[in-house]
């Protein structure tokens, strides 16, 4: 093994370890938790140590540097889109992502759903914050149910739930707790919404808390990285 293997193989196992105790702490099951490797700015060859390690599932905010990465790499990758979405960039980014986090427009849903063939992932960001800041997507609560209504009518969509980033500078617990409500309230009328993507690194046992089914991890497995974007 590499040193970088074996960096990357210990990191994985702290990161399984802060899953298991939070998820213990929860009293929820560990299995229920999807650990996402957000792949962003990391080289092939990491992604290759980490699919030695049996890893399936990584995320990546750029379409421009996943198609490459995806073409370089096995197919049995389920790889996840969670960065902003320009809707000219979805026809490719479609051809290698199997989930998009990151849906906050009618527009881009739209445009999924005609591009797509077969009912494909997506989940709703949603936006956290209390003030309203548009760098950092998701839509914003009041628009929430309106745009969940409107998906009824895309039949290749299969919206598996909702997304969020907890807001810089605030308690992730408070944010992620709004999200869960947020979450319930959602699942009256649609029950077959279930799934819950949120936590990164710094709060991903926050969301464990709050009922994440799917964590989105980068730098605590990876290593730290150029700010993007
Ligand atoms: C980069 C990114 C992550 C991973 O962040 P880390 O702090 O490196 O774990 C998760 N979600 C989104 C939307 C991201 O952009």
């Amino acid at each position: 093994m590499t040193q970088r293997a074996r960096e990357i193989a210990d990191n994985l196992a702290e990161v399984r370890g802060r899953i298991e105790n939070a998820a213990i702490a929860a009293e929820r099951a560990a299995a229920e938790i999807n650990l996402i490797v957000v792949t962003k700015t990391f080289p092939v060859a990491d992604l290759e140590i980490l699919y030695d390690l049996g890893l399936r599932n990584f995320g990546e905010n750029r379409d421009q540097e996943a198609a490459p990465k995806a073409a370089a790499l096995a197919d049995d990758i389920h790889w996840h889109f969670q960065g902003q979405i320009q809707s000219k960039k979805l026809p490719s980014i479609l051809s290698w992502a199997k989930t998009i986090h990151s849906i906050d427009q009618y527009s881009h849903a739209s445009k999924v759903n005609e591009v797509v063939t077969t009912p494909f992932e997506i989940f709703v960001q949603v936006d956290l914050q209390t003030v309203q800041n548009p760098d950092r997507g998701g839509v914003p609560l009041p628009e929430l149910e309106a745009l969940l209504d409107r998906l009824q009518e895309l039949g290749n969509l299969k919206v598996m739930g909702l997304m969020a980033v907890a807001p810089l500078g605030e308690d992730p617990q408070l944010a992620f707790a709004r999200l869960s409500k947020i979450h319930s309230q959602v699942l009256v009328s649609y029950p077959e919404y279930r799934y819950l993507s949120c936590g990164m690194s710094g709060d991903f046992e926050a969301a464990i808390a709050a009922g994440a089914t799917h964590i989105r991890v980068g730098s605590s497995i990876l290593g730290s990285r150029e700010p993007l974007i």
